[in-house]
């Protein structure tokens, strides 16, 4: 489960989150749709510890994120693997290398066996051909392919996916799509996804929630939200981008 409660994040005198309330279940996927700037991606970004919040709590499977010491935040922070909008791969690092690179150094991971599992993930992602590749020699779609196995390589418990087609060339787009489809079936992942693929969104939801101005207004399962929304700022913002 993941559980924010009263969550509030400012930079400068922007409110970002206000007094922010919802939780995720565990094995779901969750659906973060809203206007630009409502504060989504600030959402993944508290969870990645890349933000912290000004007042609040956030808890990750029982585990607590924030307010928490040092040793309990990195147990939580390590259930969580974040699948950035611009792939975000290790330049220099081969395919194969961006992938062990974590686990080897956070997870204590031998050589040995965190190659054996890239060398799994990245046939899982249809790239065990590429894996003495660097990332500047691979497609859009094949680089996000690789960020997700890099992913998927933490064994985490959840995974944060922010706008992970937007970056690709629409002939890319459905590939990365189809992989995710795979992975929202075949495991208990928990998914936690802010995207403006809408067909996507209506796949693979548990729940879509959709956000204003830092506030859930919002959240139900897709038919719900897309066929019959309460709210009319949920019914302009899907007429907005339809
Ligand atoms: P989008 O769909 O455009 O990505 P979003 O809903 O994900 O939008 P956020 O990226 O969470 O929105 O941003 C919410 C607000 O927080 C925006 O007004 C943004 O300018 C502001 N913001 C985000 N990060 C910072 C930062 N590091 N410093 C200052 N302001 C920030």
């Amino acid at each position: 489960l993941i559980r924010f409660e009263n969550v509030t994040k400012r930079f400068g005198d922007n409110t970002v989150l206000d007094d922010l309330c919802f939780s995720a279940r565990k094995g779901k996927h969750v659906t973060l749709i809203g206007p630009s700037g409502s504060g989504k991606t600030t959402i993944l970004r508290l969870l990645m510890t890349l933000e912290t919040p000004d007042s609040g709590t956030i808890q990750v499977n029982g585990t607590r994120l924030y307010p928490a010491g040092e040793k309990e935040r990195r147990e939580a922070r390590k259930k969580i693997g974040m699948v950035f909008q611009q792939f975000n791969l290790f330049p220099n690092m081969s395919v194969l290398r961006n992938i062990t690179e974590a686990p080897v150094r956070v997870l204590g991971l031998s050589a040995d066996e965190a190659e054996e599992r890239a060398r799994e993930l990245l046939d899982l992602v249809g790239l065990g051909d590429k894996r003495d590749a660097k990332p500047a020699q691979l497609s859009g779609g094949q680089q996000q392919r690789v960020a997700i196995a890099r992913a998927l390589a933490m064994r985490p418990e959840v995974l944060l996916l922010d706008e992970v087609t937007s970056a690709l060339d629409p002939e890319l787009v459905a590939g990365v799509l189809d992989l995710l489809r795979d992975i929202a079936r075949t495991t208990d992942i928990t998914m936690l996804c802010v995207t403006h693929e809408m067909s996507f969104a209506r796949d693979i939801s548990d729940e879509v929630m959709m956000f204003d101005a830092g506030k859930v207004i919002e959240s139900g399962p897709p038919e719900k939200i897309f066929g019959d929304p309460d709210h009319e700022r949920t019914r302009e913002f899907l007429g907005a981008i339809a």
